[in-house]
This record gives C-alpha cells, structure tokens and sequence, in this order.
C-alpha cells in the first residue's frame, strides 16, 4: 500500500479543482479534502488549513513535473481568471462581481469565530458576490 500525502494547499477551491482535472487527465490518481465545507462557508478556510490536495507518495514528482509544464504554458488558474471571469463556487455562476462585502451577513459570525480561534479577524472587506443566488466568496 502507497503512502498518501498531501500535495499542496489551496485556499481557493476552484483552483485544487482546477489542479486536480489535472493530475487526474494526466494519470494521476489524487483527491481533495475539506473542499465541501469551504466552498460552502469561506470562513472555515484558515481554520482547516484549506483545500488539501492528496495523492501517492510514489506521483508526487510526476505531479510536479505535470503542474510545471502546465505552469510554462497557461497559467495554473487560467479558467477561472480568464477575462475577468470568475464563478460562483455555489451554484456555478459567472454572474458575479467584485463588491463591498455586505457587512451584516458575516460580521458577527466573523467576529465570534475570530474570538473563540483568537486570531485576527480574517473576513477581507472586498469579496465576489454572486447576483444569481446572493452569494459570496
Ligand atoms: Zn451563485
């Protein structure tokens, strides 16, 4: 039996899917991890770590050496970035927009998990914001 490792860390979860297509076009068996609760709920990125991404110990330079030539030709993100365009991780959207965060929707919530985890609050004052099922990430 393989060992299995974590790979790397996303904090973005369209970009471990995105790195995920592909290792697995490529062959290479792997998955992701806490990527459910983080699309879900943003706030419980740094709690968890991010999205892991795990696979064999024995694929872990075949990845690298995939993800290198993939990064010497198109950008590792360049569906999610490309023109402007992102998506919304709920529904799958890309009727989003770069927007104020509405305040009332995570303030508390964001300052009583930043108490109990006794960090510094982390919820950013600009987020995406999707207008199709309101949204944001
Ligand atoms: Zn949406």
């Amino acid at each position: 039996m393989d060992k299995i490792v974590v790979f790397e860390t996303y904090y973005n979860p369209i970009e471990a899917n995105i790195v995920k297509a592909r290792l697995i076009d490529s062959g290479v068996q792997c998955f992701l991890s806490d990527e459910n609760t983080i699309t879900i709920n943003p706030l419980y990125t740094q709690a968890l770590g991010g999205v892991k991404l795990h696979l064999f110990e024995k694929d872990v330079e075949l990845a690298r050496s995939i993800l290198q030539d993939e990064l010497a030709e198109i950008p590792l993100t360049a569906e999610a970035e490309a023109a402007d365009i992102e998506v919304c991780p709920k529904c799958g959207s890309s009727n989003v927009g770069y927007v104020q965060a509405t305040k009332k929707r995570f303030g508390i919530f964001t300052i009583i998990v930043s108490l109990l985890l006794m960090v510094y609050p982390f919820h950013a004052r600009k987020t995406y914001h999707c207008f199709n099922c309101e949204n944001e990430f």
